[in-house]
C-alpha cells in the first residue's frame, strides 16, 4: 500500500538523460494575505492562482503580532480558513505564522513557525530569541525557520538553534547564503527553504518565483511536515521544475550517483547560458562544476555528482537553487 501512494506520488521522469528521476513538490512558502495581516491578496486567491499556476502546497505566515493575535480563538479560524484548502493528494496547505521578537514596531527579526497546536505561541514582546524557539521547538513540537537572515544578523551565530533556514527571499543577498554554510561548518544540519514573503501577487515577473521543492514519501500533510523535518527540501529562485535521481524514502541510503535538474521557464530570463555549481562538503567548497543546457529540451539543466567520501553535501546551483545537507 505505501508503494503504491509513493508510486502516485512521484511521477517517474526522464527528460531525455538515461538516468531516472523523481518529480518533487512545488510549495509557495511564507505568504502573508489580507485580513491576517500585511498582505494584498485573500487566503483564497492566493490558495485558487497557486494551485493553478501548478504549485502543489502553500505554507502560510501571517505575522502573528497582527490580526491573528486579535482574539483568542484567532488563530483557530485562521487554521479553518487556510485549511479549507487543504486536499491530501492534490494540494497540502500548512498554517504557520510568522513570529516577531522584541518590540512589533519596527522590528525585522522573524521566524516561521509550524506546529500542530490549535492555541500555539503568537507574540510576546518580552520574550527572547531562545524563549520563543523553546515554545515553538520543544513545548509545541513545531519547527522555526530563520527567516530572511539578512534583517536579523546577529542571529547568524546561532542557527543551530533553528530548524531551518530561508535561503531565497524577494531580497535575495548572498548574506543567507554565507550564514547557512557558516553553520553547515559548525555541524548544523538543518533544512533550506526559499521563501517568497509573498505580500502581493502583482510584483512584475515575482509571482511563484521563489518556491520550496518538497519531497515526501507520500503525498499528504503528515508526511510533508515529515519531510520538511527530515531535510528533503530544496529553495529554489527562477526554477520551474526540479528532479531528482533517487526515491524521497530513499534519503538515508549511501547515495553513489545522485542527479539533480531543473528546469527554467522559457521565456523568462535567458534559458540557454551555463550555470555554475558549488558543491559544498560540510560548509566548505569542495568541487566547482558547470551544468550545461539540454541540447534537447530548452531551459532543462542536469547535474550530476558522485561525492566519493561520506560527509554533508549541499549543492549550489548559483543563483537558482541551494539544497538541504545530504549526509552519508
Ligand atoms: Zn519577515
Amino acid at each position: 500500500m505505501r508503494r503504491k501512494l509513493f508510486l502516485v506520488l512521484v511521477f517517474v521522469f526522464a527528460l531525455g538523460t538515461n538516468t531516472l528521476c523523481f518529480e518533487t513538490l512545488p510549495f509557495l512558502w511564507h505568504v502573508h494575505t489580507q485580513g491576517w495581516s500585511d498582505g494584498s491578496s485573500t487566503v483564497t486567491e492566493v490558495a485558487k492562482n497557486a494551485r493553478s499556476g501548478g504549485m502543489k502546497g502553500v505554507f502560510y505566515s501571517d505575522h502573528s503580532d497582527m490580526h491573528i493575535s486579535d482574539h483568542s480563538d484567532s488563530f483557530w479560524w485562521y487554521q479553518k480558513e487556510t485549511q479549507q484548502f487543504n486536499q491530501e493528494g492534490a494540494f497540502i496547505v500548512l498554517t504557520g505564522r510568522e513570529i516577531t521578537i522584541g518590540s512589533a514596531k519596527g522590528s525585522n527579526h522573524h521566524l516561521n513557525a509550524y506546529s500542530e497546536n490549535s492555541t500555539p505561541y503568537l507574540f510576546n514582546p518580552n520574550l527572547t530569541l531562545d524563549q520563543v524557539l523553546k515554545k515553538v521547538i520543544s513545548d509545541e513540537d513545531g519547527f522555526a525557520v530563520y527567516n530572511h537572515p539578512h534583517t536579523s544578523l546577529l542571529w547568524c551565530d546561532q542557527v543551530n538553534k533553528f530548524s531551518g533556514i530561508e535561503i531565497f527571499n524577494e531580497y535575495h543577498t548572498t548574506f543567507d547564503m554565507n550564514c547557512y554554510l557558516k553553520a553547515l561548518k559548525k555541524g548544523w544540519r538543518g533544512f533550506v527553504v526559499g521563501g517568497m514573503d509573498l505580500h502581493s501577487m502583482l510584483y512584475p515577473n515575482a509571482w511563484l518565483n521563489v518556491k520550496t521543492y518538497i519531497f515526501p514519501d507520500q503525498f499528504t500533510k503528515q508526511s510533508t511536515i515529515e519531510a520538511i523535518k527530515n531535510g528533503k527540501t530544496i529553495a529554489t529562485r527562477g526554477v520551474w521544475g526540479v528532479y531528482v535521481s533517487y526515491p524521497p524514502s530513499s534519503f538515508n541510503q549511501p547515495m553513489n550517483k545522485l542527479q539533480i535538474i531543473i528546469k527554467l521557464k522559457e521565456g523568462l530570463g535567458n534559458v540557454t547560458k551555463k550555470i555554475t555549481v558549488n558543491i559544498y562538503k560540510n560548509g566548505n567548497l569542495h568541487k566547482k562544476i558547470t551544468a550545461q543546457p539540454s541540447p534537447k529540451q530548452k531551459g532543462v539543466y542536469a547535474v550530476e555528482v558522485m561525492p566519493k567520501e561520506s560527509g554533508c553535501y549541499v549543492f549550489e546551483m548559483v543563483g537558482y537553487l541551494v539544497t538541504s545537507p545530504y549526509c552519508y
